[in-house]
């Protein structure tokens, strides 16, 4: 068997500015003349990972390798790396020919070979006879292609790319995609590419890196992310899904929407609570008759191209659907989803858990305020403690004063029946949240806990 060998490797890497954690123990391999994708929403550290491969920026901590040799410290232009930025960044008064060969005459190559290499690299990127032009009079696509070309004609052993067609048109950015997928080929150098465009990612890639708030929350094949995702955050971040609370009774059979499931993953124990994930183009959706696993009633119902994408209320719990024949709103249909296509993620927490103090009979601290409690049986002020709260049991509040914290809605996750939100409390620590409530991304929220709700547990040690 053929072992590739890694290119790139990323070891336990930290990024601090600041205070702020921008990219916290990332560790990656990059085997040679792979594509690898860098995936993750606005904010999660894609380009600081890239910038730290390229460079431009240090680790704060950890190490960095590139075909074995260290490179954490090394400068930029003594890596065997080129950059392709979002922006096309080239030198406007320069035309097309200067632009490409502005590195290589800071590298001090003769006169025909950069002749030469130049053709090739424009070939390369489809701008043939594209010499003499100014850059201003070329597309925002045609751009993009010479700073592609004015990357590859150093022949880099390694290719980043940030987000290299964000500012492209869809259709652009389409055409621009299987080309890119064929200079990879065509090149045999390893590409690094970032996005937050899952469906790029998904066409484009031989390896997915997704990333969410500087982490790495999983890597894998197109293929395993989209089927296999670990968790619910890449569930919702690849594609739409269904994403609802199920509890798993025993081996191979789950309960949601209050209904069993075969299913055909084992070894979370039983009567485990579950997230369940079933993507939309595997629920069936038919006239009513014994085949349906689910009844329930068409909500809306739109044609995507395709196919139609329609919402159907079982039981309360709301499902996305995606078929080629539409069913009006109001018909009653039934549903049906096959073992396989059932997938069942561990919950990565069951409550909110919090350190904190104990004040005295009926008061504790936790997220920096004191907050009233039911009586406790042994007091010892001063005691550290463990808090519990379910996370339908907290109260969100338009207005920030009327909250005894404050925080940002800073993830919204709609399971079915409700949202499960991550608000970033102001002091620093995540608070989950289940509420029927509508609220955005970035809202504003006052947080109240009522006493019931606060389980304190003593730490035994
Ligand atoms: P992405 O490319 O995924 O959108 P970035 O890597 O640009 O994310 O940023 C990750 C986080 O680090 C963000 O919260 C951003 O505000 C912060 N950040 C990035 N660069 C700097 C910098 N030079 N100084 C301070 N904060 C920064
Ligand atoms: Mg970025």
């Amino acid at each position: 068997m053929q072992v590739t060998k890694s290119i790139i490797e990323v070891n336990q890497v930290y990024k601090y500015f600041g205070d702020k954690v921008a990219l916290d123990n990332i560790t990656l391999n990059v085997k040679k003349g792979e594509f690898v994708t860098i995936l993750g929403p606005s904010g999660c550290g894609k380009t600081t990972l890239l910038r730290l491969i390229a460079g431009f920026q240090t680790a704060s901590k950890g190490e960095i390798k590139i075909s074995d040799v260290d490179i954490t410290n090394t400068p930029p232009y003594k890596r065997p790396v080129n950059t392709v930025f979002q922006k096309y960044a080239l030198f406007p008064h320069l035309n097309v020919y200067e632009n490409i060969a502005f590195g290589l005459k800071l590298k001090k190559i003769g006169k025909l070979q950069i002749e030469s290499k130049i053709k090739a690299a424009l070939k390369m990127v489809g701008l043939t006879d594209y010499e003499y032009r100014d850059v201003d009079s070329l597309s925002g696509g045609q751009q993009q292609r010479v700073a592609i070309a004015r990357a590859i004609v150093n022949e880099p052993e390694v290719l980043l790319l940030d987000e290299p067609l964000a500012a492209l048109d869809l259709k652009m950015r389409k055409d621009m995609q299987m080309e890119l997928k064929d200079m990879h080929k065509s090149l045999g150098i390893t590409f690094v590419y970032v996005t937050h465009d899952q469906e790029e990612a998904l066409t484009l890639s031989d390896t997915i890196v997704v990333m969410s708030e500087g982490r790495i929350q999983q890597i894998g094949t197109p293929t395993d992310i989209y089927n296999e995702p670990v968790n619910s955050f890449v569930a919702d971040f690849i594609g739409e899904s269904n994403i609802i609370n199920g509890m798993m009774m025993t081996d191979k059979l789950v309960r949601f929407c209050n209904t069993e499931f075969e299913c055909v993953d084992e070894g979370f124990g039983n009567n485990m609570p579950v997230d369940v994930v079933i993507r939309p183009e595997d629920l069936y959706i038919f006239a009513i008759s014994d085949k349906a696993q689910l009844k329930g009633i068409v909500q809306s119902t739109i044609f995507k191209g395709v196919h139609y994408e329609m919402t159907v209320l079982c039981d309360g719990y709301e499902f996305l659907v995606q078929d080629y024949h539409s069913f009006e709103v109001g018909t009653e249909v039934g549903l049906l989803v096959k073992p396989a296509d059932i997938h069942i993620m561990k919950k990565e927490r069951f409550c909110n858990t919090f350190q904190g103090k104990v004040v005295d009979s009926n008061h504790v601290e936790f997220l920096g305020v004191t907050f009233e409690c039911l009586p406790l049986d042994h007091v010892i002020s001063g005691e550290d403690i463990k808090v519990e709260i379910d996370f339908d049991k907290i109260i969100l509040q338009d207005n920030e004063e009327d909250g005894a914290l404050t925080g940002e809605v800073k993830f919204i996750l709609y399971k079915g029946n409700h949202y499960h939100l991550t608000v970033w409390s102001d002091w620093d620590e995540n608070i989950y949240i289940d509420t029927n409530d509508v609220w955005d991304d970035g809202d504003r929220v006052g947080i109240s806990i009522p006493k019931e709700a606060i389980k304190v547990i003593a730490i035994k040690d």
